[in-house]
């Protein structure tokens, strides 16, 4: 039986994996896919401190690397559902089961759909989430974005350094994003931005070809051409696999030592219902959860 499995390697999880081998914990990491978390998606990361500028993905090789280093074991595995049996949980896996003292969620979030026309009929060939994924098949062209927040603004930027023009697609007239966000996009001249306004429909033949959009305060909808459809809209945490305290967005319900409303099961980063997704802030809840787990393991025993 493991002391700790840890459910997600993305920054959270593998800085949990860090500190369980630091106190000692019998401990694995199971992660669904080698692409680990929503950061390798990101294209730009400028907040996370020691690195003023770096990408998603090769920040995370940094994390994996220094997990491996410190003794992490780490295996492919993609999980079904958790089972609480008191004392210890069951994960149950597509190919095994796994007994364990302790459980940290770290399964992160998805990008969250918009639910409009198109939207999957589209989904790769001229809607994408991702703009460092897809971006360059945009070079000149004209794309939109949609969405206000850092996320939103954050691609837009990239893709304003890769596509012709880029317009910015918001349902107020105000953006979400931080300060410094707002004025690099304000300045980008190829970076256009329609206010009140929501994307109805995604329209086309083979690829995409034009969108609906309507603005919301005269209720007026028109039609546009465009290449590419950027969807920024928030995220959406990947917590079906079990059964704890949720928000009605499903974000896990945690203590401020990332206890989950089952005891033995905690939650870290973007799975967890917190005041903000960031990896700083993944980081700080895997290390937490880790030493919670720790604790809780030898109240245990
Ligand atoms: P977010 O902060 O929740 O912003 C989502 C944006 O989409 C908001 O502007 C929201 O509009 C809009 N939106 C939501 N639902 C919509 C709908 N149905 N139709 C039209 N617009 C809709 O999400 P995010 O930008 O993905 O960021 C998620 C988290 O990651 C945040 O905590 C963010 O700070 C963090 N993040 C940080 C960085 C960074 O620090 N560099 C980069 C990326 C992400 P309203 O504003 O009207 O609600």
């Amino acid at each position: 039986m493991y002391d700790l499995v840890i459910i997600g390697g993305g920054p959270a999880g593998l800085a949990a994996g860090i500190y369980a081998v630091r106190y000692g914990m019998d401990v694995i990491v199971l992660e669904k896919s080698i692409v680990q978390g929503q950061i390798s998606l990101t294209s730009v990361i400028e907040n996370f401190p020691g690195f003023p500028s770096i990408s998603g993905r090769e920040l995370m090789q940094h994390f994996k690397a220094h997990a491996t280093a410190a003794g992490v074991e780490m295996k492919a595995a993609e999980v079904k559902t958790i089972k609480d049996n008191g004392d210890s949980k069951t994960i149950i896996t597509f190919d095994e089961e796994i007994e364990t003292k302790a459980v940290i969620m770290a399964t992160g979030a998805e990008p969250r759909r918009l639910g409009v026309p198109g939207e999957s009929k589209y989904l790769g060939k001229g809607v994408s989430y991702c703009a460092t994924c897809d971006g360059p098949f945009f070079a000149g062209q004209e794309v939109i974005v949609v969405g206000g927040g850092d996320s939103a603004i954050t691609e837009a930027l990239i893709l304003s350094n890769i596509a012709g023009k880029v317009y910015v697609i918001h349902r107020r007239d105000e953006l979400r994003s931080c300060d410094l966000l707002k004025k690099r996009a304000t300045e980008k001249e190829n970076i256009e931005f329609i206010w009140d306004t929501t994307l109805e429909e995604i329209l086309g033949d083979e690829l995409v070809e034009k969108v609906r959009l309507k603005n919301v305060k005269t209720n007026e909808t028109k039609e546009m051409n465009i290449d590419g459809v950027f969807i920024f809209v928030g995220i959406s945490p990947r917590t079906e696999i079990v059964d704890v305290e949720k928000t009605k967005n499903g974000f896990i319900k945690t203590d401020g030592l990332m206890q989950s409303s089952v005891s033995g099961i905690f939650a870290a980063g973007d799975c967890r219902e917190t005041v903000m997704w960031q990896v700083v802030t993944a980081v700080s809840d895997g290390a937490v959860a880790a030493v919670s787990a720790y604790k809780y393991i030898m109240g245990l025993e």
